[in-house]
């Protein structure tokens, strides 16, 4: 499989114009993948004018024929499935097994946009005084900056791209640049797939916050669709203000995993040995948090780590390994402080907490006796670090679960009534329960609170991408 490493401008792919180029990095081992180009402002700004151009053919186009091309899309990706696990692997670090997972996640949202690229609905009817004919249509919202994280490199730009040209919009798509050739191979298969020039392009500028602000600051920007941090994501809503650009966030999680007494002990184990360990850890959805009941506490942390010892780590591409490298070894590094700041609170190490050199190792690690509201249950640890409070009383359980800024994702695992009843009561935008795993293109994904504005997936997510026009008729 060819790697792409330019910018994709204008249906073209080029260097930047001044020809400098960056490195992508292997993070089992430090070593240099390849370069890639680095976009300048000007770079950004031809994309846009370039998305501009090909916006009002793009929304003319047939639903069905844009349909079809997703379709196409999609089944390209998926005969490349293989593949693009690997490239995964080698720039983020992940073990094979989750890119695997990733890629068939990521392909599935350009069919399941296909399907909704034909059902744009709209309404018709009379209104209340009978005055007047209400009707009511949706239309693309324009052109679109779609900029992503270096977690999910696949899924989180399918998530955008595949909405944004299914509701007849036109894109710039800015991958993270710890990860931008998956993004690129998307774009390639976009390309393949029949996308004409200019309704879809990439940009990879370093560095990236004046190039952003140039983009949401021209003109024909409309919609900024941003993934990535709560940090990041509140400076970018502050540039979009400025031109009241409509922006959809998806940002930090820090989960709550609950455990009741009545849960089944086992399945809260195999759940939350899902909820923390897919993709090592490093998911906006990771269980960060867990709270178990007292009475359960001792076998639920026994049986899961005798789970969490087994998973063996190293370089992601050899298939006996469960756990990657982490996306590099800054990041490791903040794992492993966050874990002697945890220790240093008073948490006791169970399990790991050693880094592995060299490489950006980290084995699954397990604290006990966690406090809440000490430092690492009130950050995304985004690792594979299982921190547990053990709980006495439901209400303490759901008052420390909402106790955060974020409010994406939620665990609950217990008699169902019961559990459901919990569910009820926490401030996140999904919860499992008695699940591990919620992720679905079909449903609405997407936070409360500071986690962020609007939903991907589902119906809801083409939603982002068109405007509502009423059109009021004489009666
Ligand atoms: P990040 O916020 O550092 O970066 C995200 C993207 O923003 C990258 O493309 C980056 O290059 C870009 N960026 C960084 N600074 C910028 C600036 N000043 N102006 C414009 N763009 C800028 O996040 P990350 O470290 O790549 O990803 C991890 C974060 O993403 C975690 O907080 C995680 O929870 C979050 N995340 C959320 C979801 C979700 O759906 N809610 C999904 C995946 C990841």
């Amino acid at each position: 499989m060819p790697l792409y490493t330019d910018l994709y401008i204008d249906g073209a792919w080029r260097p930047g114009a001044d020809g400098g180029r960056f490195a992508v990095l292997d993070p089992s081992d430090g070593s240099t993948i390849t370069e890639v180009a680095i976009a300048t402002e000007q770079d950004c700004i031809d994309a846009v004018e370039a998305a501009d151009r090909a916006a009002a053919g793009w929304a003319a186009t047939a639903p069905r024929e844009r349909a079809e091309i997703l379709r196409h899309a999609f089944e390209l990706l998926r005969e490349d499935r293989e593949e693009i696990a690997r490239l995964i692997v080698r720039e983020n670090g992940k073990a094979l097994a989750d890119a695997r997972a990733e890629a068939d996640y990521a392909t599935e949202f350009f069919r399941w946009f296909s399907e909704e690229a034909v059902r744009i609905g709209g309404d018709y009817r009379l209104s209340p005084s009978g005055d007047k004919r209400i009707v009511v249509t949706r239309q693309p919202i324009g052109v679109s900056v779609l900029i992503t994280p270096w977690n999910f490199p696949a899924a989180m730009a399918t998530r955008k791209i595949a909405p944004a040209l299914a509701a007849g919009c036109t894109c710039i798509l800015k991958p993270a640049r710890e990860t931008p050739l998956t993004a690129a191979h998307i774009v390639a298969t976009l390309e393949r797939a029949g996308v004409p020039k200019g309704v879809v392009n990439l940009v990879t500028p370093v560095p990236t916050g004046p190039a952003v602000s140039a983009m949401l600051h021209h003109p024909a920007v409309a919609k900024l669709s941003f993934t990535g941090s709560t940090e990041v994501g509140r400076v970018l809503l502050h540039e979009a203000a400025d031109r009241v650009v409509s922006a959809s966030m998806e940002l930090g999680g820090n989960a709550p995993f609950v455990v009741l007494a009545s849960a089944d002990v086992d399945a809260a184990v195999a759940g939350a040995e899902v909820a923390k360990m897919r993709n090592g850890g490093s998911a906006c959805t990771a269980a960060n948090r867990f709270y178990v009941h007292r009475s359960v506490h001792d076998e639920f942390t026994t049986k899961l780590r005798d789970r969490l010892r087994d998973y063996a780590v190293g370089p992601g591409l050899d298939e006996g390994n469960r756990l990657g490298a982490l996306v590099s070894t800054a990041e490791r590094d903040k794992v492993a402080e966050l874990v002697a700041t945890a220790e240093h609170e008073g948490a006791r190490i169970v399990l790991g907490g050693t880094p592995i050199e060299p490489g950006a190792f980290y084995p699954a690690t397990m604290l006990l006796d966690v406090e809440h509201g000490s430092t690492i249950t009130r950050t995304e640890i985004f690792g594979p670090v299982t921190a547990v409070v053990p709980f006495d009383d439901i209400d303490d359980a759901v008052s420390w679960a909402n106790d955060t800024e974020y409010g994406l994702i939620a665990y609950v695992y217990g008699e169902e009534g019961e559990a459901l009843a919990v569910a009820q009561r926490l401030d996140a935008g999904m919860v499992g329960v008695n699940r591990g795993v919620l992720s679905d293109p079909a449903a609405p994904f997407g936070g409360m609170k500071q986690s962020g504005l609007g939903r991907e997936g589902s119906s809801e997510g083409i939603l982002e991408f068109l405007e509502e026009k009423y059109i009021g008729l004489d009666a």
